[in-house]
């Protein structure tokens, strides 16, 4: 499986591979975007199975980059890992084809129920 993970904190990158590599024991490849931008390119290049993407982003935020991608492929599973957990947000990330939503900070244990609930573990 190959995943996608964006974020412009390379602490928050570090703590989604670290849940992820916890969680996951098959083979992964993971591949790091640092803003939405980054993430539109990485994507179209990789075609990853699932993304993950920071909402606070420079050069293109997190809204802009799942609107992108999803608009792309609609089949594009990208789920928002952010600590702005504002309802308003949480809708617009969903209108704009989010999944998922994750609050910040992430852990094996919030990232475990999410893939659960959305049968992709
Ligand atoms: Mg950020």
């Amino acid at each position: 499986m190959k995943y996608l993970v964006t974020d412009d904190s390379k602490m928050a990158r570090k703590m989604l591979i670290k849940s992820l590599k916890e969680l996951i024991t098959n083979d992964i490849e993971i591949i790091e975007a640092t803003n939405g931008q980054e993430a539109v390119e990485l994507y179209k290049l990789h075609q990853p199975h699932i993304c993950f993407m920071d909402l606070t982003m420079p050069v293109m935020d997190g809204f802009d980059a799942v609107k992108t991608i999803c608009l792309y492929d609609n089949k594009a599973k990208v789920i928002v890992v952010s600590a702005d957990i504002q309802d308003g947000s949480k809708q617009k990330a969903r209108e704009n084809g989010a999944i998922g939503f994750i609050k910040k900070p992430i852990n094996a244990e919030n990232l475990s129920t999410m893939l659960t609930q959305l049968e992709l573990s």
